[in-house]
């Protein structure tokens, strides 16, 4: 077999066996297969794209290019979340204290930014000294010890995922269903979770733009979970607007941490997205009997204050200064904040996420190359919702930079980002449903 031969016949459109695919992510895997192979492969399944069961034999093929954890002798069961990818997305940050507080231990491995989509990796760095670099033994150890470890991709789990997931980023081919259905579902099996929520967003600021894609992408996560023997729950979720206020790493941070203390400024929107998220969790573990109860159960750990001190033992179990959550103002600052006022009166009608996040990743928030350095600082706080009436004048967004030119292209981006409206304009749902399978 030869690279050269799979590349062709998908970007002829045609379906790739269990063996070609198999061959292709080895090879990959152990450097065989150069990553301008790669990235020309990853372009022909985002344009031809693939059937349910090339995606399901890429899934096994990605889990098995390293090891597979088993985690049934470590804890008694243990649950997952994963996101989409979003903007604005620091739900992991909150849910899995959370769920760690109720009782269930929560391993979790993520991502970086992924295209103008933010990652928690990177959220959880502008913590100084916070390592997302835990071997396996580490992993488990934590596991065991805290019931909560939130680390980025070991190099012995789905490493083929891994070295994939840094190319799509800067080669245009993320959007992609069977791309991204293999990419999380390769992680979460061989991470080990018996139990997975699947927080699948949709909307402008979202890989799926449409209900129907991201409904397609759900449904087939949720049946690739169920063939490895998983248990698994997919959540459709709203990202035409950013999640919550804050977009940008630190800044997301200090958001995370100002909910898990259940302070003043909360966004009512992400802490009632993460209360959902992690009912579900509670749920598909039987922790409870359903998700609403899920709910009340993840709403007394996060105002009873047990989910801020999970965090705080995370923090400094994978070596975060603890100082710097307790006082984020010592965390990343950017030197030039402004805050632009809103340019009309009226009711906001969109907060387009997707001008948001990408401005995020101009102002240094994200990446262009592989491997670029990010500047934890930089980024947008919008001050208000889709449905929100505001008056000329008024804090619209704030922008924190180190640039003054970017800082300068940010706030006319952004504004370009709202659509006004002289009526009453309904809110955003949360949730457009879920799929059991
Ligand atoms: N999250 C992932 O882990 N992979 C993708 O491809 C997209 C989102």
């Amino acid at each position: 077999m030869r690279a050269v031969d799979i590349i062709i016949k998908k970007r002829d459109g045609g379906e790739l066996t269990r063996e070609e695919i198999e061959y292709f992510i080895r090879g990959y895997t152990q450097g065989e297969v150069q990553d301008y192979q790669a990235s020309a492969w990853a372009m022909a399944v985002l344009l031809k794209g693939m059937t349910p069961r090339e995606t399901t034999d890429l899934t096994m093929a990605m889990a098995h290019s390293g090891e597979i954890l088993d985690l049934s002798g470590v804890v008694p069961f243990s649950v997952d979340k994963h996101s989409t990818g979003g903007v604005g997305d620091k739900t992991t940050l909150v849910v899995e204290p959370i769920v760690a507080a109720c009782g269930l231990p929560v391993g979790k491995m993520s991502g970086r930014g992924l295209g103008f989509s933010g990652g928690t990796l990177d959220k959880m760095e502008s913590i100084p000294g916070y390592r997302t670099n835990l071997t396996t033994s580490e992993f488990i150890n934590q596991l065991k010890d805290i019931g909560l470890v939130l680390t980025g991709q070991s190099a012995d789990l789905a490493p083929a995922d891994g070295k994939l997931y840094a190319l799509r980023d800067v080669t245009g081919t993320v959007q992609s269903i069977p791309l991204i259905a293999s990419s999380v579902m390769s992680k979460k099996i061989a991470a080990g979770a018996q139990a997975i929520v699947l927080d699948v967003k949709v909307g402008v600021g979202a890989f799926m733009e449409n209900l129907e894609e991201a409904r397609s992408l759900a449904e087939l996560m949720v049946d690739i979970a169920h063939l490895a023997g998983r248990k698994a729950v997919a959540l459709l979720s709203d990202m035409n607007q950013p999640l919550g206020y804050a977009v940008g790493n630190a800044l997301e941070l200090k958001e995370a941490i100002n909910t898990l203390r259940s302070e003043s400024n909360v966004p009512a929107d992400f802490r009632e997205h993460c209360l959902v998220v992690a009912g579900h969790m509670l749920a598909l573990a039987g922790r409870v009997k359903d998700e609403e109860s899920g709910h009340a159960v993840a709403m007394a750990a996060l105002d009873n204050g047990r989910a801020w001190e999970r965090f705080r033992s995370l923090v400094i179990a994978q070596g975060g200064d603890v100082k710097s959550i307790e006082q984020p103002d010592l965390l990343p600052q950017a030197e030039i904040l402004e805050t632009v006022p809103a340019p009309v009166s009226g009711y906001i009608q969109r907060v387009d996420a997707r001008i948001v996040g990408e401005t995020v990743v101009s102002l240094g928030g994200g990446r262009a190359r592989k491997g670029d350095p990010i500047d934890y600082a930089v980024g947008v706080i919008v001050h208000h919702k889709v449905g929100d009436k505001v008056e000329v004048g008024y804090p619209l967004f704030t922008i924190h930079s180190n640039d003054k030119d970017r800082l300068a292209e940010a706030r006319l981006a952004v504004l370009d980002a709202y659509r006004w409206s002289a009526k009453p304009v309904a809110r955003l749902p949360l949730f457009y449903g879920v799929i059991k399978g």
